[in-house]
């Protein structure tokens, strides 16, 4: 069974930026919502509940088709919101010496880049989330997925997300989605992202 992960901070840790309110509806309601659903679709699959929600999330196309969309969803919002907690971290962190490498050579400079990854937050249509991610070929990306869409399913490495699903933001910021981008790149965790990046180029 999938479980919430233990947050390695306290609800109110990421103010101003993020409010204590919305930290502990989006992990404790909305989370764990992705959670139960996800236990409740594959609880007649044992092969798949010997799974990580990650490694089904990489072999979704070969999911059973009774249980493809639930995993895709809920499996999606397991793995996305896992990764988003780890992803976020008091203290105006700046980006890593390897990150900051590869980001000048792929998007100029980490201002750039900054720029077009919200872009792609911003212009996102609907629920989804703008993703930063590396493939085997070392190639990183910007782009956005609908929903609970996981860049896993196309084999991509996530190196950073930002969840623009309004019941990330709606209590705070309301329908101020600009507002909240600036405000997550207060709280990024650039340390996680360049441990993720060690683990994706080895
Ligand atoms: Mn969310």
């Amino acid at each position: 069974m999938f479980s919430l992960p233990q947050l390695n901070y306290q609800f109110n840790a990421l103010e101003p930026w993020f409010d204590a309110q919305t930290m502990e509806i989006h992990y404790s309601k909305h989370h764990q919502a992705y959670v139960d659903k996800l236990n409740a679709a594959i609880q007649d699959y044992p092969d798949l509940q010997a799974k990580t929600a990650e490694e089904l999330l990489i072999d979704l196309a070969k999911m059973p088709e009774a249980v493809k969309t639930p995993v895709r969803n809920a499996g999606g919002g397991v793995v996305n919101h896992n990764l988003f907690w780890q992803l976020l971290a008091a203290g105006e962190q700046q980006p890593g010496p390897r990150l900051t490498e590869l980001l000048k050579a792929a998007f100029g400079s980490t201002d750039k880049f900054k720029e077009v990854f919200t872009n792609a937050a911003l212009n996102h249509f609907g629920s989804g989330w703008a993703w930063l991610t590396i493939d085997p070929a070392k190639k990183i990306e910007i782009f956005s997925l609908p929903n609970q869409d996981s860049p896993l399913s196309s084999g991509k490495t996530p190196l950073l997300a930002v969840d623009v699903w309004e019941h990330a933001y709606y209590l705070k910021y309301q329908n101020r989605r600009p507002e909240y981008v600036a405000a997550f790149w207060h709280v990024v965790n650039w340390a996680e992202v360049e441990n993720r990046l060690a683990r994706a180029v080895g």
